[in-house]
C-alpha cells in the first residue's frame, strides 16, 4: 500500500481562505482582529515560530504584535504586559510562545490571560470547556489534527485512536477532544506515553496513530497497522550541512517505511504544523466575533 500525503499546507490555505470572509465580515463592523505574541529571550526555534504566525496574521489581514521581552525579565513584569494587553481593545488574541525561560512559572502566566483573548487555548477555562464539550477556543495543534482528519475523510467516529504523547500541549488534548461525543470526534482513544509498557502493541491497534513524542522516527513500519492513518506531530531539528538553513525537520515517524503501510499519513514539515499556524488564525478570528458580540450587546 502506497500511503495518501496529507497535505497539511493546502488543508491550512482552505482554511484560511474560509477564514477572510469571516475578517472581511469583522472589518465591516469595524473591528481588525488582533494578535499579541510574546516572546521571551532568542531561542531560534521560539523566533522562527513567532515570525510564521505574525507573517500569516498579516497575509490574513489580522492586525498582529511582536512583543520581545529579555531572557532576564522578571515573572511580575511578563505579567504586568500580559495584563497591558488583557486591556488593550485593540488585542483580541494573546499567546506566550513556550518553551519560557526556567525562571518564569508559565502556568502562572498563562492563567494570567484573560479567558477570552486565550488563543492557544491554554487557560484552565478553556481547558475544562474543551474537557467537557462547551464551545471554547481549543488549542491549536489538536484542533488541527482533528480538522486534518475531518478534512481527509478520515472521521474518527467509531476509529480506534493511539495518541503518543500525554503533554498538555499535544498528547492530552487531543484525546479529549477526538473521544467526545459529538460529530467529529466519537473515537475511542488510548493515550500512551514514556511508562507504556509494550508501546508496540498499543500502536499496532490504531486505526489513527498520532505520534506527539519529540523523537525522530521512533513509529517504524513494525510499530503500525496495515492501511493506518498516521498523524505525525513530532518536529526536531537535525543537523544538515547540505541543507540551506543548515538543518533540517524530522517527524517521530520513519516517514519512508511507513508510508508503504498506511492508508494516509502526514509529512513532516508541511503536515501538522501548518495546522497550528492556520487554527491559531481560527482562534484569533472567533476570539475577536466573540468580543465584538459581547461588546454590542453591553451597548444595547
Ligand atoms: P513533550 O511535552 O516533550 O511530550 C512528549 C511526550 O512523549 C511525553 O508525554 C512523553 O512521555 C512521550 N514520550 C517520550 N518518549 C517516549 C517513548 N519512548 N515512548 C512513549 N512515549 C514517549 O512534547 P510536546 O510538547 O507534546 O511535543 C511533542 C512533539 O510535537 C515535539 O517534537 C514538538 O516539537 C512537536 N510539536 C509540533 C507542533 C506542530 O505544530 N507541528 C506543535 C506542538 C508540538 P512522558 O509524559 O512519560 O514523559
Amino acid at each position: 500500500m502506497v500511503a495518501q500525503i496529507i497535505d497539511g499546507t493546502r488543508i491550512a490555505a482552505q482554511i484560511r481562505e474560509q477564514l477572510s470572509f469571516r475578517i472581511s465580515g469583522l472589518k465591516v463592523s469595524g473591528v481588525t482582529p488582533g494578535l499579541a505574541v510574546i516572546l521571551v529571550g532568542n531561542d531560534p526555534a521560539s523566533e522562527s515560530y513567532v515570525r510564521g504566525k505574525g507573517r500569516a496574521a498579516e497575509e490574513l489581514g489580522i492586525y498582529s504584535r511582536q512583543i520581545n521581552l529579555p531572557e532576564t525579565i522578571s515573572e511580575d513584569e511578563l505579567i504586568r504586559q500580559v495584563d497591558y494587553l488583557n486591556a488593550d481593545p485593540k488585542i483580541h488574541g494573546i499567546l506566550v510562545q513556550s518553551p519560557l525561560p526556567s525562571h518564569l512559572d508559565e502556568n502562572k502566566v498563562i492563567l494570567r490571560i484573560d479567558p477570552a483573548k486565550d488563543v492557544d487555548g491554554f487557560h484552565p477555562m478553556n481547558v475544562g470547556k474543551m474537557l467537557i464539550g462547551v464551545p471554547g477556543l481549543l488549542p491549536a495543534t489538536p484542533h488541527g489534527i482533528q480538522e486534518l482528519l475531518l478534512r481527509t475523510g478520515n472521521d474518527p467516529g467509531g476509529k480506534h485512536v493511539v495518541v503518543v504523547g500525554r503533554s498538555n500541549l499535544v498528547g492530552k488534548p487531543v484525546a479529549a477532544i477526538l473521544v467526545q461525543k459529538a460529530k467529529g470526534a466519537n473515537a475511542t482513544v488510548t493515550i500512551c506515553h514514556s511508562r507504556t509498557a509494550d508501546l508496540a502493541k498499543h500502536t499496532m491497534q490504531a486505526d489513527i496513530l498520532i505520534a506527539a513524542m519529540g523523537k525522530p522516527r521512533f513509529i517504524t513500519a513494525d510499530m503500525v497497522k496495515e492501511g493506518a492513518v498516521v498523524i505525525d506531530v513530532g518536529v526536531t531539528r537535525e543537523e544538515d550541512p547540505l541543507a540551506k538553513k543548515g538543518y533540517r525537520l524530522v517527524g517521530d515517524v520513519d516517514f519512508e517505511a511507513v508510508s508503504r503501510k498506511a492508508k494516509a499519513i502526514t509529512p513532516v514539515p508541511g503536515g501538522v504544523g501548518p495546522m497550528t499556524v492556520a487554527m491559531l488564525m481560527v482562534n484569533t478570528v472567533s476570539a475577536a466575533e466573540e468580543q465584538t458580540h459581547r461588546n454590542q450587546s453591553k451597548r444595547v
